[in-house]
């Protein structure tokens, strides 16, 4: 057998069958969705008399559309109507038809991108599709994971299957190791600001490198969340120690024997040697820098120290043109220093950077100091909420005049009313910052913990290194 990539195993180990050599009846082992989306692949399941073939590989999760405020008068208490009945229709319908629902009130509830690492759910060697684009996250243990669309939604609930091109294959290599100022984010950002929203275009990235296997599984997940960003179809790390460690004791990992056995599968999960990528890329870690959007594009992207461009001087006519329409939007001018620019808002959270790591970092910069600007954090999970609290993390976020909130999608996407004001200028660490994506006329930033907890501080964007005593 010749050489084969890591992503070429898992997808020939799920080939039901191939048609003329390309397109591939693929098995898939588990299936992730939101209540934002629950509705319409259900009701095109039920128009077509169809049924859910395997109930128990269906996890349905409440994450966009729930308050991050106040649960305690449960679904009674959210006053917009719509969004109580997406999320009464993905419970009391999901149990209906027996998948696995975790719900508003459930303890386990949270941002579907980190409940199921956490549970153990997500595994290396999986094919996991969800209906939402960062499904991406779930290649940070090894499995092929992809967003998909309503009909092919309803396709996995029937069949456990869906058809799919062989995707093109791409290699990000990372040499060394990141900076100690530098984070997961930092390094993702980077890479999307070197290579394009399209540097990953329609392939499956696989992550490498010293630099990768020196992440914790967060800080993967972190990386592999924003593949979409990249203009990637998925973003995979093979797995390895760190990720059987991760996994080890896990609600939904295999146990005794079981272990053993998976743990002996997920060693085989590795590219081999002479195996050839569709692309091949090298970064070098230690030339990663605190890194923070200035413009309403991913790609736009730069150190926090850096001059914002100047759209004069780029070459590229649609380039120029973008870099002036975001100029205009987010009210910034060529040449201003990014770490000059004042802020209104800071939110920490979100499947990108919601998860207990992230939140260490951003209260080691917040510890012993005060908020300039109103900020928030929201958990990625209530049981990342619950260890945070643990550690007590809340209170160094509360003393610091932030609000600590419940978990979910929040102001990521403001889906539940977690919005900004027209024109407020927010630091998040979330993963999206196009016009309005937190709210009409919003103003987004995208950035680390540590930089977000340090623009709080500062009242204008920063990074850990610049936070006032
Ligand atoms: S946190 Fe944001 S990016 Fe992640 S699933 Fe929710 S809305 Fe999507």
């Amino acid at each position: 057998m010749p050489p084969q990539t890591l992503v070429d195993k898992i997808w020939a180990r799920h080939a039901v069958t191939v048609l003329d050599g390309n397109e591939t009846l693929l098995y898939v082992d588990r299936c992730l969705l939101h209540e934002g989306f629950w509705w319409n692949i259900v009701d095109s399941l039920k128009s077509r008399n169809l049924a859910i073939h395997r109930p128990s590989n269906i996890i349905a999760c409440s994450d966009h559309f729930v308050p991050t405020t106040d649960r305690s008068g449960g679904f009674g208490a959210i006053a917009d109507e719509r969004r109580r009945d997406l999320i009464l229709r993905l419970e009391t319908e999901g149990a209906e038809l027996g998948v696995n629902v975790i719900g508003m009130m459930d303890e386990r509830q949270g941002i579907l991108h980190v409940v199921a690492p956490e549970t153990g759910i997500t595994q290396p060697g999986m094919v996991i599709a969800g209906s939402d684009s960062h499904t991406s996250t779930h290649g940070a243990l090894g499995a092929i994971a992809f967003g998909i669309g309503t009909t092919e939604a309803m396709h996995v609930l029937a069949t456990e299957t869906l058809w799919q091109l062989q995707p093109k294959t791409m290699r990000i290599t990372v040499a060394g190791r990141l900076p100690a100022h530098a984070t997961a984010k930092d390094l993702i950002l980077t890479i999307i600001a070197r290579l394009g929203i399209d540097g990953g275009a329609g392939r499956f990235v696989e992550y490498a490198g010293p630099a990768i296997e020196a992440l914790t599984i967060e800080e993967r997940l972190t990386v592999c969340n924003m593949s979409i960003e990249l203009g990637a179809r998925a973003g995979t790390i093979a797995p390895d120690e760190t990720t059987f460690a991760y996994l080890a004791g896990r609600p939904h990992a295999p146990s005794g024997a079981h272990w053993d056995a998976a743990v002996d599968f997920w060693k085989t999960l590795r590219t081999d040697d002479g195996a050839t990528f569709d692309r091949e890329v090298s970064i070098d870690g230690a030339s990663v820098a605190p890194m923070s959007t200035w413009g309403t594009s991913l790609d736009q992207t730069i150190p926090l120290d850096a001059p914002i461009p100047d759209p004069a001087a780029e070459p590229d006519s649609s380039k120029r043109e973008a870099q002036a329409r975001s100029l205009a939007y987010m009210g910034l001018h060529p040449g201003q220093r990014l770490r000059d620019v004042p802020i209104d808002y800071v939110f920490i959270g979100s499947c990108t950077n919601g998860r207990l790591d992230d939140l260490r970092e951003a209260a080691a910069v917040v510890r012993g100091r005060h908020a300039a600007v109103p900020a928030f954090v929201s958990p990625g999970s209530r049981a990342v909420k619950r260890a945070a609290e643990a550690e007590g993390l809340d209170r160094i976020f509360v003393d610091a005049g932030f609000e600590w909130r419940d978990s979910g999608c929040s102001m990521c996407a403001g889906a539940n009313g977690d919005t900004l004001e027209p024109g407020r200028r927010c630091a998040a660490t979330s993963n999206r910052n196009f016009p309005g994506r937190q709210g009409p006329g919003s103003r987004t930033h995208i950035m680390s913990p540590a930089s977000a907890a340090a623009s709080a501080i500062a009242g204008r964007i920063a990074g850990a290194a610049q936070v006032p005593a």
